[in-house]
């Protein structure tokens, strides 16, 4: 069998090579891309092919808004069964009380989550963008911004971590009626604890996006959340390898409400492919190989970020506790985080630039760069290749202005991927 290239990904096309070529030819480079570069974007994975089928299946044909057992179309005797399994299977994953597994994504789960609990212009906290955070959480340019009041907390100046005392002080000024935590680019451990006892101190809702963390929650390689939060909103697609969508959870109390700002108040009809997809993810997710995975993640990150500090490069919060890491590419090799993504994207290596906490420069060209560890985890890589990876980064780096070197490298990174072969 051929490690990658264009003959595996046909079978599922057959019908699409004949009628849209061009489409077909930018999958098909789609995927080699995929298969022949590393991807570091911490936000992303890979799924199995019993998701990629469960996604293309005709599921995508029925219309049936409402929930299982109460829908507004007739015909949804199977995609009942469907749904329902996929909410048991999130249930038992995450010990949740209640789920509702027809979020579009993880900016729509989280609009669904805002307005079941709060009413416009009312007071809530999440993470500055800059920091960690989600656009979702508050930022200016985003509904969640501009609907309601949002006090944004920061990290510490000196660990750039999570101070809790300073988050306490902030709420008992601003008095939120929901605090959020969870994040998309903080890379140490979050007390989940520490933001229970906070917002029961200034009688908050507690809340969580788990967006990036939901595979390790789900494993036990990182606090669960779920099961002590009033809401916790996840996107299916990240270190939970599912297809791309989310779901909410919720304590029982909150399950009428968060249905209704579900359907009918912000969404019409579920993708019940996708549904399908998802309950495929929980249960691939339920199985032991899916502990060994997640911890895996976290082995190879550690394993990671100490080669790039070994190599002289800082890391945020110097080191990593999660699947992600931010490097300052500024302040250790006066490269631009614009300038790294594009120099790495030029030798197979896909990250994404990002602010570092107190960045001088913008959120468009800034310090620094993101890395994460899931998809080379799911392709087999083990700590002994994040050596190589790290080397392959650095190299990169180094030679961000050298063309010839970056191809160079994009050649090796092929070789290097070619041991790694994933859709089979
Ligand atoms: C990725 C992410 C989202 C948004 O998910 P989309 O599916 O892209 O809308 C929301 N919250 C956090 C914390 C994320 O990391």
């Amino acid at each position: 069998m051929a490690k990658s290239g264009k003959k595996l990904f046909e079978p599922h096309l057959n019908a699409l090579k004949k009628f849209d070529s061009e489409i077909y030819a930018a999958l098909v480079a789609e995927k080699q891309r995929q298969m022949e570069g590393i991807e570091l974007i911490p936000s992303e994975n890979l799924v199995s092919e019993s998701i990629l089928e469960a996604m293309g299946s005709i599921a995508t044909n029925k219309y049936s808004e409402g929930y299982p057992g109460k829908r507004y179309y007739g015909g949804n005797e199977f995609i009942d069964i469907i749904e329902n399994i996929a909410i048991e299977r999130a249930k038992k994953l995450f010990s949740a009380g209640h789920v509702n597994v027809q979020p579009l994504s993880g900016s729509p789960a989280n609009m669904a989550m805002y307005y079941a609990l709060m009413e416009q212009g009312e007071t809530f906290m999440g993470l500055k963008l800059t920091e960690g955070g989600h656009l979702t959480h508050g930022h200016p340019v985003n509904f969640s911004g501009r609907q309601y009041k949002c006090v944004s907390y920061g990290v510490d100046k000196s660990t750039e971590m999570l101070d809790y005392d300073a988050i306490k002080k902030l709420a008992v000024e601003a008095k939120p009626k929901l605090i959020l935590s969870g994040y998309t680019a903080y890379p140490r451990a979050i007390d989940f604890k520490a933001f229970r006892e906070i917002s029961d101190f200034v009688g908050a809702y507690c809340c969580a996006d788990i967006a990036h963390i939901a595979g390790l929650c789900a494993a036990g390689v990182h606090e669960n959340p779920v099961p002590y939060f009033d809401v916790v909103t996840t996107t299916t697609h990240k270190t939970l390898r599912g297809p791309r969508s989310a779901i909410i959870m919720c304590k029982n109390a909150f399950a009428e409400k968060i249905d209704k700002a579900v359907f009918p108040g912000l969404q019409g009809g579920p993708h019940e492919h996708i549904i399908a997809a998802k309950a495929v993810a929980f249960k691939e997710a339920l199985e032991p190989s899916f502990k060994e995975y997640a911890n895996q993640i976290v082995k190879n990150a550690r394993a990671l970020a100490d080669v790039l500090m070994a190599k002289g490069l800082r890391l945020v919060s110097g080191g990593t506790d999660n699947h992600l890491m931010l490097i300052d590419v500024f302040k250790s090799k006066g490269l631009t985080g614009k300038q790294a993504e594009h120099s790495l994207e030029l030798a197979g290596i896909y990250c994404n630039k990002n602010t570092i906490p107190f960045d001088a420069r913008t959120p468009w060209d800034p310090s620094g760069i993101r890395l994460g560890t899931p998809v080379l985890t799911t392709r087999g890589m083990k700590e002994s290749h994040m050596k190589e990876v790290g080397e392959f980064i650095v190299k990169a780096i180094e030679n961000a202005n050298d063309s010839a070197k970056l191809a160079e490298i994009k050649a090796s990174v092929k070789e290097f991927c070619k041991d790694f072969p994933f859709y089979k």
